[in-house]
């Protein structure tokens, strides 16, 4: 069984319409259940409970101090290459544009490392563009053993891999995959994904499959919202994270909700995530899912960020560069799209400090 089998149980389910009848008693017995069903997930995010976000919150804000305490972890981005030879409609680096494109050397990757950890950051997501002749399974097996030299924890945000390549990486002490299945509706992911691997929905939506098989830690999944229905994108995140979780019982599983920026693809969003859904959302999440990550990006203001501390969030990532060679600033690149919170690392975790919540840059270590 795959996830498609169970999007395709809701084949005929209008989620609109559903949404539109959610009753104030519908939003009453789901704040009042214990184990949420995707109906209740569904309650949660429709306009009906708006005039119950402070109950929800408060629910929220308990669950994520039962599961994580008072702490926000901490990781940042670091970009290597940002040639593609894939043809994603929203995105900075689709090959089509005419960007400022840049492929770091080992030496490279090194300063970068270096300059990063500096900053006191222990846990690095890296991250290329779909070109893999140029970013072969080689160049990233050499990348993590250079980033192990620097780093406790290393995720990856790449194309996908086969299982045994994940095998390979984990074993040279891969401790995450992040992988977005951008939006879960076939017929948009169609128009957005012109050309290269991406195209292929199905491979896309089995990875994090392949990443649990294949033994790594952490998986990160979600929907870029803006492509296509927030809704619908919301729903099935919610339940492949469900599905994820019940599943593979070894992993953790984290998710995120990152929403479409500005970029050289200039891109038109289909539809808008405000500021109040994307709470409502996020708390639907934690209600739903319990012991969920939910990780927030500097995507999003720093205004916006300390205002979620405590509410869900248990991720941030923290002084970021979207560009490639964005932390030794030498021969910048043009970045995959633009960061809002600007802050570096200490003014982070003084924002957190300030809230009452611990800053972690490191929660988790292999030991055999
Ligand atoms: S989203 Fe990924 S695969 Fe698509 S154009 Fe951007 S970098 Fe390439």
């Amino acid at each position: 069984m795959s996830f498609y089998d169970v999007i395709k149980k809701y084949e005929d389910f209008n989620i609109k319409e559903y949404l539109e009848n959610v009753s104030y008693e519908d939003v009453e017995k789901t704040i009042n259940k214990e184990n949420l069903n995707e109906f209740d997930f569904l309650n949660l995010i429709s306009n009906t409970s708006l005039e119950y976000i402070e109950i929800i919150a408060r629910k929220s804000q308990k669950l994520t101090k039962r599961y994580f305490g008072n702490t926000i972890s901490l990781y940042a981005p670091l970009y290597i290459s940002n040639y593609c030879t894939n043809k994603c409609t929203y995105c900075g680096f689709n090959k089509e544009n005419k960007i400022k494109r840049k492929h770091l050397s080992y030496e490279e990757i090194e300063k970068e490392a270096k300059e990063l950890a500096k900053t006191g950051i222990k846990h690095v997501l890296f991250l290329t563009g779909e070109a893999k002749e140029l970013v072969s399974f080689e160049y990233i097996k050499n990348t993590l053993i250079i980033l192990k030299k620097y780093f406790k924890s290393i995720s990856i945000e790449i194309y996908p891999l086969k299982e045994n390549e994940y095998r390979k990486l984990k074993n040279l002490g891969l401790d995450g995959v992040t992988i977005y299945q951008e939006t879960y509706d076939l017929e948009t992911y169609k128009k957005v994904h012109l050309e290269g691997q991406k195209k292929d929905y199905f491979y896309r939506l089995d990875t994090p499959e392949r990443v649990a098989r294949a033994g790594v830690r952490q998986i990160g999944i979600g929907a870029l919202y803006g492509l296509s229905d927030i809704y619908k994108d919301a729903f099935f995140s919610a339940l492949h994270a469900k599905y994820l979780m019940d599943k593979y019982i070894d992993c953790e599983i984290s998710i995120s909700l990152p929403r479409m920026k500005y970029s050289e693809s200039k891109f038109k969003p289909y539809q808008k995530l405000d500021n109040k859904k994307f709470i409502q959302i996020m708390l639907a999440f934690r209600l739903y899912l319990k012991y969920i990550g939910i990780n927030i990006s500097t995507r999003e203001s720093a205004e916006f960020r300390n205002n979620l501390i405590g509410l869900g969030a248990t991720k941030y990532s923290a002084g970021s560069k979207t560009d490639v060679g964005g932390y030794t600033k030498e021969n910048k690149s043009t970045p995959q799209f633009e960061t809002d919170d600007k802050r570096d690392v200490n003014e982070i975790c003084n924002a957190i400090k300030n809230r009452g919540y611990q800053p972690v840059f490191k929660d988790w270590e292999l030991i055999i």
